[in-house]
């Protein structure tokens, strides 16, 4: 039976190993799951949304405790890490507060004079399966809406990141949910799609790459069951010839190093106009520069490392290949260290379209800069991608820049600013980015039955 390892991706020290659960443990799990599904869907709101705000003040007390194991096992740096439980205390505040309000049932008025509502009922166990990236806030923003809605939750977490796994089910618990209302399970794939294929699980939800959102939507759709997926992202920058271009490129630098650019919702492409490209450059190269690498316990560091040798070997061996078929490097690319997750802020430019760094995603700190003559052609470069999650575009004409959001295909645009989750805000992605809708009103409603009840 393999291990689940904890390690330090920054050291390379192995922090902890776990067994993974048996199928006994696993069969425990799912019914404890049922049997407080039972109670839980009849629990009122109120006392939903109060152990809901416990959660977000156990995640305020502990913020360095929590803070620490996320950058320990994923390399993320401590600052990063400190903001990152601090969103997850919001996002269960938000849900406590609203969850009622969103889930209220809703009046027809039919025109033979009858009356209908539809009523939003939880479906069950809910399955998710989350990625290392950001170890915390993937799980609250599944978490906080799921349960508000009445279900109850079941996470396979990334096995890179066990300890968080673990932390976070201490987090509900020590607020106050019941037994097996939320349960972190140390599994691995194949248990996981063991698990789909259980009539206790109702639906699953994925936030990872392609190929794990592929298999999982296929055990899912075998069973009939509905899952939502948010995948990887490539998302364009665009900046126009008539924006604040200082801003833009400061914040594109921002944009694109958030989570040593492991986000999916990271800017990755950047696409600029020509007047302004050797300007936008220039200020792009001098701000990446200034940026501090460092320990990630370091609260002056920037930057760290990646969350895993292997991805990093993977991420320069997609900029050696888009070197090798033409592209300039420009800044950084050397070859990383073998075992290490470290790797060097890059910046690849006239990248010629049969480069891996013209259409894959680069899932880490590779900035890819391209030039174009004029807003449609940046809008026709935006669009050429699998992927549609996100997209941020500058311009001062504000009135401009609306019309040409409408164009991009993409789940958010982000208008002279750069792309980021909110609770508030629905998130999800078209194309090869996923399908379904989380946070806000949207995000709560993906795992409940809207019921029609007509009142004849
Ligand atoms: P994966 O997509 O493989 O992992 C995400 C989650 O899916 C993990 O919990 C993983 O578990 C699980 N998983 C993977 N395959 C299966 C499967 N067949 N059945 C059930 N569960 C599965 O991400 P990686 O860690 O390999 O990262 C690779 C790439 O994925 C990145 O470079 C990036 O492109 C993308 N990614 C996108 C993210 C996003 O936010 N959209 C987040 C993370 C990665 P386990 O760890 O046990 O394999």
């Amino acid at each position: 039976m393999t291990l689940i390892k904890s390690i330090n991706p920054y050291t390379g020290e192995l922090l902890a190993e776990f067994h993974p659960l048996s199928e006994k443990e696993i069969e425990e799990k799912l019914s404890a799951g049922s049997v407080a599904f039972s109670t839980w869907k009849e629990t009122g709101f109120l006392r939903r949304a109060e152990l809901m705000n416990n959660a977000a003040k156990v995640l305020k007390d502990r913020r360095e405790k929590y803070a620490k194991i996320i950058s320990l096992e994923m390399g993320k740096v401590i600052k990063e890490s400190l903001a990152e439980v601090d969103k997850c205390a919001l996002v269960c505040e938000y849900y406590g507060e609203k969850s009622a309000e969103f889930l209220q049932a809703e009046d027809i008025n039919l025109p033979e004079g009858k009356k209908a509502k539809v009523i939003h009922q939880p479906l069950g166990a809910i399955l998710a399966v989350m990625p290392w990236n950001f170890p915390f806030w993937q799980v609250f923003r599944f978490a906080a809406p799921t349960l508000m809605a009445g279900n109850v939750g079941v996470l396979k977490h990334a096995s890179n990141v066990p300890q968080c796994s673990l932390a976070i089910q201490e987090v509900f618990t020590e607020a106050g949910f019941p037994a097996g209302v939320f349960q972190s399970l140390l599994i691995d794939s194949e248990a996981t799609t063991k698990l789909i294929e259980d009539d206790r699980i109702k639906a699953v939800t994925l936030t990872g790459s392609e190929k794990a959102g592929a298999s999982v939507a296929s055990a899912a759709g075998k069973q009939i069951k509905k899952s939502l997926l948010e995948l990887g992202g490539s998302d364009p920058f665009i900046v126009l010839k008539d924006s604040d271009l200082k801003k833009a490129a400061e914040t594109a630098v921002k944009a694109r190093m958030i989570n040593f650019g492991q986000s999916c919702i990271a800017a990755k492409r950047f696409i600029i106009e020509e007047d302004i490209y050797d300007d936008f450059l220039t200020i792009f190269v001098d701000q990446l520069s200034k940026l501090k690498e460092g320990d990630p316990m370091d609260e002056s560091s920037d930057f760290a490392c990646m969350a895993r040798p292997d991805l990093a070997e993977e991420l320069y061996s997609q900029v050696d290949k888009s070197v090798k078929a033409g592209a300039t490097l420009l800044f950084g690319g050397e070859k990383p260290e073998k075992d290490s997750a470290r790797f060097q802020p890059t910046i690849l430019t006239d990248i010629p379209t049969a480069a891996p760094a013209y259409s894959e995603e680069l899932f880490g700190p590779v900035a890819t800069i391209f030039k174009v003559k004029n807003e449609a052609d940046a809008i026709a470069m935006a669009n050429d991608s699998e992927f549609g999650l996100g997209a941020s575009i500058w311009s001062e004409d504000k009135e401009k820049a609306e019309q040409l959001a409408s164009k991009i295909e993409s789940g958010a645009v982000f208008i002279n600013s750069m792309v980021a989750s909110n609770p508030h805000l629905p998130f999800g992605g078209v194309k090869k980015s996923g399908y379904g809708r989380e946070l806000s009103r949207y995000g709560i409603l993906e795992f409940v039955n809207s019921k029609t009840v007509y009142l004849g």
